[in-house]
């Protein structure tokens, strides 16, 4: 066969032949010639047993910088265990920032490793990429909290852990004590405030963002030079990509009732919703997503969906106990979701297909700023019952009122 790279012809293609003649590995190989990764990997190589042989630990001890990059590794509980060893496993697209992280961990025993598995649900070779040390080593290994480099150690769990959507920083990061110190220690160190979400995607972890626009910058601000230096970070957090808009529907069905609406819709009635969510923003270069669609389906189907779902509308809060409209109704999703969703563009609530309502809400920075639509509050005001007119509730004549009835 002959190498598309190099257009020698050879008798097999390997990585080894690839790392001398272009540095690519395999499964680069196979995606930038669009050829299936089956063909180019042999059944020898397809689940094939590491050999802990291969493996020593230098005997020079490590510097600050080895230790700052590895305890944020730690604090992210990054490793997953594989019987003898420890693995950091990589996206494809992200395999230089995995080489950086070998190159400044080898004083831990790391190598790499693209390995290569078929399974029965892929029906196809999958390659994972990974570095890996042995378990006998983890002694060596810092604690979560020893931070030589604050600057370094915080560009790591940004590379690691972070991602940007609409200029705010997002940290997936594990429910853990050293992980509230780090966070804690951000705030009053460096005036990065923090809000801390509920997790959707990944168990026992917390999402923490960026408070305000300007937290996020301070964020960034900290951990520039360092995250230049750490490869596809520097693309994720400061490249300019293109914009796009993706939008997901998910259903619910719900009762309802319209008071003081002269119609049949005064009356409870049930129906099936159709609600479209659009979130736009940068294409992240890392995951060619604007925001995952299973991502965005979780985070709508928790917020929004489990609260309304085989529900009287009515009765999900004060603000639609007296007009559950769709107008009402998507200021009331959109105050869910923002939080957790900056780009969010436009929600579209179709009650029949020809009955829908689009709505456009403030920004996260203009709710910051309390710029908040209050046609929904009037029934949750404090001042409502308050004012001198209600004294005429409690007058002498309320007594000559009669009850009428039929
Ligand atoms: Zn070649």
């Amino acid at each position: 066969m002959r190498c598309l790279e190099c257009n020698k012809e050879i008798t097999h293609l390997s990585n080894e032949h690839l790392n001398e003649c272009c540095g690519l590995t395999l499964q680069e190989y196979a995606i930038r010639h669009h050829i299936s990764l089956d063909l180019l990997v042999s059944e020898s190589m397809v689940a094939a047993k590491d050999n802990s042989a291969s493996f020593s630990l230098p005997s020079r001890q490590p510097d600050a910088r080895a230790q700052s990059v590895m305890a944020a590794l730690v604090l992210m509980d990054a490793f997953e265990q594989q019987q003898e060893f420890l693995v950091l496993n990589s996206e494809v697209r992200r395999l230089d920032q995995l080489l950086w992280y070998l190159r400044e961990l080898q004083v831990y025993g790391f190598q790499y490793r693209q390995e290569y598995t078929y399974t029965d649900s892929s029906h196809r070779v999958i390659a994972n990429n990974c570095i890996k040390t042995m378990r006998a080593y983890e002694h060596k290994f810092p604690d979560a909290d020893l931070i030589a480099d604050v600057e370094l150690y915080t560009a790591v769990v940004v590379a690691q852990a972070g991602e940007i959507h609409s200029d705010y920083v997002f940290l997936s990061l594990p429910e853990s004590k050293p992980v509230e110190n780090f966070i804690e220690q951000l705030t009053q160190n460096y005036q990065i405030r923090w809000i801390r979400l509920n997790s959707y995607n990944k168990p026992d972890h917390v999402l923490y963002r960026t408070e305000s626009l300007e937290d996020a910058q301070r964020l960034l601000q900290l951990v520039k030079t360092h995250l230049q230096e750490i490869p596809c970070a520097s693309d994720r957090f400061f490249a300019q990509t293109a914009n796009a808009v993706v939008s997901k529907e998910l259903v619910f069905d719900s009762a309802h009732f319209i008071t003081d609406h002269p119609g049949k819709c005064e009356n409870l009635h049930g129906g099936r919703y159709n609600l479209n969510v659009k979130v736009g923003g940068r294409i992240d270069p890392l995951t060619g997503f604007v925001i995952d669609y299973g991502y965005l389906k979780s985070v709508v189907k928790q917020r929004v969906i489990n609260r309304l779902d085989h529900q009287t509308l009515n009765f999900v809060c004060a603000d639609l106990g007296w007009r559950s409209s769709t107008e009402l109704l998507n200021i009331f999703i959109w105050e869910q979701l923002i939080d957790y969703l900056p780009g969010l563009q436009e929600l579209q609530t179709y009650e029949t297909t020809q009955s829908y309502c689009v709505y456009k809400g403030p920004s996260l920075e203009q709710i910051q700023k309390g710029e908040l639509p209050d046609v929904l509050k009037h029934f949750s005001r404090p001042e409502l019952g308050k004012s001198l007119l209600r004294k005429l509730l409690r007058s002498e004549q309320i007594k000559d009122l009669k009850v009428v009835s039929q």
